[in-house]
């Protein structure tokens, strides 16, 4: 009798440990993830503060982001120790656009390593608007960095695969990897960019002319155009960041889904390039590594500690959400998140 309790309790505590791993091995490794209740009273503040902000429009040059209800606001937080905060329309899927760059971009490592990557792309910022064709002619690289349109669908034609659906099969269970769920096109968006992208033809063109695009250019931008229009709801976009701010490691389901050694690379690329032209004074403003897209969205990368995503469709004229921008400087700010402060390792 005596035996089988022990039995049990023995069972019991080898399945708590195969449940609940992630958790504490997460915990563990982030002693300087943000408490729970700090991260929700200053997440609350900032909603509420500009929950009415009507600054902004969608984007329109894609027709279907044009026609999505500009009022959706969604917040979400996730920890390196898998804490979850969501705030607004957070099952709204969206599709992710430019903010697919970076995880193609850390797919590409995964097979290529830094240096090559580096040097088949290249990391300076251009300058100029994101889907520049004078930045094409005029970099002494061409591809400029992996965020302008140019550097990413060269960086998506390095992805390997037989052929084109095994690319892009690859692209998207790499997605859902760093997501932690199952991730899928928003097929109108795609047809809606597929139907209107003759300017990313162009670049991958132009870029072909300088033997800098590594597969057939107008297969790269169709896997391009298909990464962009992939959906994700807050939640899902903010477990891909905090996927990079734990090290690769996915805090929900404890794999490593990105190569520990690629993070730092991943994140000095954002910092320089995440919110298009306006990266300089993100960089000054907040100091967060993210990454930006038309759809409305934008992840914000706490070393360490998690990320932040947020949706709102309205932008400004760099092209950057602009409640998006001042929910994440207000929380950023509040919670001493800004990588080059002091305080944000807990320095006073
Ligand atoms: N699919 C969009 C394009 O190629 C992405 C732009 C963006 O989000 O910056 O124009």
């Amino acid at each position: 009798m005596y035996r089988n309790r022990v039995c049990m309790r023995v069972l019991a505590a080898i399945l708590a440990a195969a449940i609940f791993p992630v958790v504490s091995l997460a915990q563990s490794t982030s002693p300087v993830a943000p408490r729970r209740q700090q991260v929700e009273a200053i997440v609350r503040e900032a909603f509420d503060k500009y929950k009415s902000d009507t600054t902004g429009k969608n984007a329109d040059y894609i027709p279907y982001l044009a026609q999505v209800n500009p009022k959706l606001f969604g917040i979400a937080i996730v920890t390196t120790d898998n804490q979850v905060l969501t705030m607004g329309d957070v099952n709204y899927s969206f599709s992710i656009q430019s903010i697919s760059k970076v995880f193609t971009l850390a797919l590409a490592m995964e097979e290529l390593g830094p240096e090559k990557a580096f040097q088949r792309i290249g990391s300076e910022p251009t300058g100029r608007a994101f889907n520049s064709v004078n930045a094409v002619v005029d970099m002494p690289t061409h591809t400029g960095n992996p965020f302008v349109n140019a550097g990413a669908i060269a960086t998506t034609s390095l992805i390997n695969g037989k052929n084109e659906d095994e690319k892009w099969n690859t692209i998207l269970a790499f997605y859902s990897k760093a997501s932690g769920e199952k991730l899928a096109l928003i097929d109108e968006v795609y047809k809606s960019e597929a139907a209107t992208n003759t300017g990313n033809k162009a670049l991958a063109m132009l870029l072909a002319k300088y033997e800098r695009i590594y597969s057939d250019p107008f297969e790269a931008v169709d896997i391009y155009t298909k990464q962009c229009s992939v959906g994700v709801n807050a939640e899902q976009l903010a477990r891909m960041g905090a996927t990079l701010a734990n090290n690769g490691v996915n805090p929900a389901t404890g794999e490593q889904v990105i190569k520990r050694e690629d993070i730092p690379y991943i994140l000095s690329a954002m910092t320089m390039a995440g919110l298009y032209d306006a990266s300089g004074s993100w960089a000054w403003h907040v100091g967060l590594p993210a990454k930006s897209g038309v759809g409305g969205g934008i992840v914000a990368v706490a070393p360490g500690k998690g990320a932040i995503a947020v949706f709102s469709p309205r932008l400004d004229e760099a092209g950057n959400s602009v409640k998006a921008q001042k929910v994440i400087e207000y929380v950023a700010d509040h919670l001493d998140y800004n990588i080059f402060s002091p305080g944000s390792v807990g320095l006073k």
